[in-house]
């Protein structure tokens, strides 16, 4: 197996090169050019296993020049110690058939903790493959949580340096302070003033500018990506879905006698099209839910197979899902176009100039065949929290609620009842004002002051990283506009 790019696919590399690389040259996107497929007896086995056992059975087939002995290392150093109970991805069963598959009992309290774990190991380990020597040097876009993750997933990693950029008044209270607070003697911060689309379009600028990649190289470093446009970040998303498949086996065979169906509070189309590739390696998946909130692009563009990026940009109670460009919609496309690089290589052309796309006839049905869309404004976010609390106890997080919220679109839209995997994506205390304010009529004006209240309203614990922060000293709140990241990032490196 090798990697090939979405914009042309003679473009090859090794999973190391990949992974260092993080982005081809030629923009494109790094996917496969062919996928493992589990059977049963697969399933069965890795069903035995602990998650670290798991991660192992799937990774292997995507890190085709890793060596087992690494792939272990790698994958013990990321999920054992730093994940409440050793168990990354837990299943909450609500009703009958409503599997929340829990993503964010890790350091940071999202999801992104997951891959950004294991990314920095995976990362190291294919530098030294492809360019030992060379400093590696980790740009992030973040709508608030890939930050914080990436963070605490890089810090004193030897040999790399970590530059993270956030929309000034895109990220909640919490995921600012939690970066504006990250420890580590190799990590750089800086607020910009734009949206989350305006981060992550300078950084792919400089990524894939010549000149600054060159002087870099003069002063022996090179860049890499933690953002999900760098597959060390999606492979590892594709182990949770198998392991939530193994977990509902548990349940007996006529559980899942008909598939089951997954919904994704969607952003960047990256923990969606893991869930895509979970199923073309085996995983009975009926269909893929794409939900979102206000930033409903993505529903449009799966209903009517026009992605038009020219509209409004909400910023919302759900800020990680505040996107209108989607990067890794780029590996599906490519992915439903039949691995056609030129028609990929059309449509982002036209995105990058007109801001909007239209597929044609057949990859639609592509998409039709395979994904459900909805999505939900602020107030219908809420009243999914309040409503989820009342009825069953469960206290969810804005994202988990638009999920939740669009699972019951499909549910009455579809009368498809089968059993359903909701990603939950970050923890209710991330968001605990706008949480606090679904369920309590009580409020406080202190960030803290609501994660207690929250605590005493619902009897639910504080996670032990957030109540850390309160006491956590600010060490950056630089703030740059779009065109200075450039700067930011030199000054950073210390090579202005
Ligand atoms: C990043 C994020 C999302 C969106 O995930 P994508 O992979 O970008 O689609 C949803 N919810 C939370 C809490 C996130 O941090």
């Amino acid at each position: 197996m090798n990697y090939i790019s979405t914009r042309d696919k003679s473009v090859k590399a090794t999973a190391a090169e990949a992974i260092a690389r993080g982005i081809s040259d030629d923009g494109g996107l790094f996917v496969p050019d062919s996928f493992p497929h589990f059977d049963r007896e697969d399933f069965k086995k890795i069903s035995q296993l602990d998650y670290v056992g798991r991660a192992k059975y799937v990774l292997k087939y995507f890190l085709n020049d890793f060596t087992d002995e690494e792939i272990d290392r790698c994958v013990k150093g990321a999920y054992i110690g730093s994940f409440e109970d050793d168990k990354p991805a837990p299943i909450s069963v609500i009703g009958k058939n409503a599997n929340v598959l829990e993503l964010w009992h890790g350091p940071t309290c999202a999801f992104k903790d997951l891959a950004l774990q294991l990314l920095p190991y995976l990362l190291t380990v294919s530098a030294h493959k492809v360019s030992s020597g060379r400093k590696t040097v980790i740009l992030v876009a973040t709508s608030g949580d890939t930050g914080k993750a990436a963070l605490e997933g890089f810090k004193d990693v030897p040999d790399t340096e970590i530059i993270v950029f956030f929309p000034s008044d895109g990220v909640s209270p919490m995921q600012k302070l939690q970066m504006e607070s990250q420890k580590g003697k190799n990590v750089h911060v800086c607020a910009i003033k734009g949206n989350f689309d305006d981060a992550q379009t300078g950084v792919k600028k400089i990524f894939t500018d010549s000149a600054v990649k060159q002087k870099l190289a003069d002063n022996n470093m090179q860049f890499s990506s933690a953002n999900s446009i760098n597959w060390g970040r999606l492979a590892p998303q594709i182990v949770y879905y198998v392991s939530a498949y193994c977990d509902m086996l548990e349940r007996g065979e006529d559980y899942l006698k008909d598939g089951f169906n997954i919904v994704v509070p969607t952003g960047n189309f990256g923990n969606i099209l893991a869930a895509y590739y979970a199923k073309k390696i085996g995983v009975p998946v009926n269909r893929l839910i794409c939900a979102s909130n206000a930033n409903n692009v993505l529903t449009d563009f799966i209903r009517t197979g026009t992605y038009d990026r020219n509209r409004k940009f909400f910023t919302t109670i759900s800020p990680s899902m505040d996107i209108l460009i989607s990067s890794n919609l780029e590996r599906m496309l490519f992915e439903l176009c039949g691995n056609d690089d030129a028609k990929v290589r059309e449509m982002q052309a036209s995105l990058a100039k007109d801001g909007k796309f239209t597929v044609n006839e057949e990859v639609k049905n592509r998409f039709d065949e395979l994904f459900w869309a909805g999505c939900c404004d602020d107030s219908a976010t809420l009243e999914t929290i309040g409503g989820l609390f009342d009825e069953y106890g469960y206290l969810c997080d804005t994202h988990t609620a638009v999920a939740m919220n669009v699972y019951k679109q499909y549910v009455e839209t579809t009368g498809d009842d089968r059993p359903t995997v909701i990603a939950s994506t970050a923890s209710p205390y991330k968001f605990a004002k706008s949480v606090l304010s679904a369920v309590s009529d009580r409020e406080s004006n202190d960030e803290f002051g609501n994660v207690r209240l929250l605590s005493e309203v619902t009897s639910t614990a504080v996670p032990a990283p957030i109540a850390a922060l309160e006491s956590a000293e600010v060490r950056f709140n630089d703030i740059c506009g779009r065109d200075e990241m450039l700067s930011a990032v030199y000054k950073s490196l210390g090579i202005e």
